[in-house]
């Protein structure tokens, strides 16, 4: 048998994506803001319905770079929560930051709206909060908290590529919103990723930070990273997009079927579908009753060649770089959560009889 893994990367055909690179042979001009890369990151404006998006090497060097852009003082505190990929967390540690962890719903795996007040004091700058698989924060009571204490939100949106919320899209929430173009992401540019904001003033400011800090080549204010985008890269991303469409109504396709098959089964809960939310189907996760049972599904899929992920596992902050730093007492629902999640297999050319086949392994 053939293993099925989480996730299988789409691609476009071979000939439209050597079409895309062929001019590159002439002009040579292969990354430092070349023409593809230009016009990709108009393509994502125009897509994305925002102002302002600047283009990264990868997700997690946006992140880091449009924390620096704004200039927060080094040991400001950062809200955000524990469940979520590694990377939230190690952005805003590397940046110099204190996160401090807020609980998430249990509806949503986002962060507890009610919760985030308690935690802000006189050293909070911001608030990053996750669309954890797809599914939206409470993007109004968010806005509210942070108009109240000046607060920045930055979204880690590296989920919720294409998703559309009352028919806006998802990269206009907050002053700031980051999505990966990791290749095992929804959309992709093999790696990649990219920072929409609001305050045009950091357009020239973040194209410095991913280039050394160089302003133009006397003038060099910022400590920077090298994380620009390439044209190889940026020419994947320009193919992918083209075909987003057919891949998220494919998925969408394998979704339904697992929602089907599962929805009057006692030992596994599904996230609600969120109203007004247009979802990308990036990942399925499903909640089981214990502990215990998930990972005994985690051996039983394993044995019949199918491999599913324990995404989030463990809690960013119980990662043993930052050991005895947090308490993971303080965030019990993420706790639990992380306990008992598992991502099933999803992807555009996932076939129905092998999700019928993962859902019968759970049934029995
Ligand atoms: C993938 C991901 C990142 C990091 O993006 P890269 O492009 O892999 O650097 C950050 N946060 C979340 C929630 C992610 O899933």
């Amino acid at each position: 048998m053939t293993e099925i893994q989480v996730t299988k990367s789409s691609m476009p055909k071979f000939d439209e994506y050597i079409e895309e690179i062929k001019p590159l042979w002439e002009s040579r001009h292969l990354t430092n803001f070349g023409v593809i890369h230009n016009a990709f990151q108009k393509q994502l404006s125009e897509f994305l319905d925002v102002p302002n998006v600047s283009l990264f090497v990868n997700g997690h060097s946006a992140l880091e770079s449009i924390l620096q852009a704004y200039d927060f003082p080094k040991g400001s505190e950062i809200i955000t929560t524990p469940f979520t990929f590694i990377s939230t967390t190690q952005a805003i540690v590397r940046s110099g930051f204190i996160p401090v962890f807020c609980d998430v719903e249990i509806e949503s795996g986002t962060i507890d709206t009610a919760e985030i007040e308690k935690l802000i004091n006189k050293n909070t700058v911001a608030i990053m909060p996750v669309h954890v698989y797809g599914n939206l924060c409470d993007i109004e009571g968010i806005k509210t908290v942070s108009e109240k204490y000046d607060l920045k939100v930055i979204y880690d949106a590296a989920h919720t590529f294409g998703e559309k919320k009352d028919g806006i899209s998802t990269a206009n929430f907050g002053d700031a919103s980051v999505f990966s173009f990791h290749a095992t992401k929804v959309f992709h540019s093999v790696e990649g990723g990219a920072v929409c904001f609001k305050d045009e003033k950091l357009i020239d400011k973040l194209n410095a930070i991913k280039n050394f800090g160089i302003l133009s080549e006397r003038n060099i204010p910022y400590i920077g990273d090298n994380s620009k985008m390439s044209e190889f890269h940026a020419a994947m991303g320009i193919c992918n997009l083209r075909h987003l469409d057919e891949e998220i109504q494919k998925r969408k396709k394998a979704a339904e079927r697992y929602r089907e098959n599962l929805k009057d089964n006692g030992k596994v809960k599904l996230f609600k579908i969120q109203e007004g939310v247009e979802s990308n189907y990036a990942y399925f996760p499903v909640i089981f009753d214990s502990k215990k049972r998930k990972e005994v599904m985690m051996e039983k899929f394993a044995d019949n060649d199918i491999f599913a992920r324990r995404y989030f596992y463990p809690l960013t902050s119980e990662a043993k770089c930052f050991q005895s730093l947090f308490n993971i007492q303080d965030t019990p629902v993420a706790k639990e959560l992380s306990d008992k999640i598992l991502c099933l297999p999803l992807y555009a050319d996932l076939e129905e009889e092998i999700v019928d086949r993962i859902c019968k392994l759970i049934k029995e």
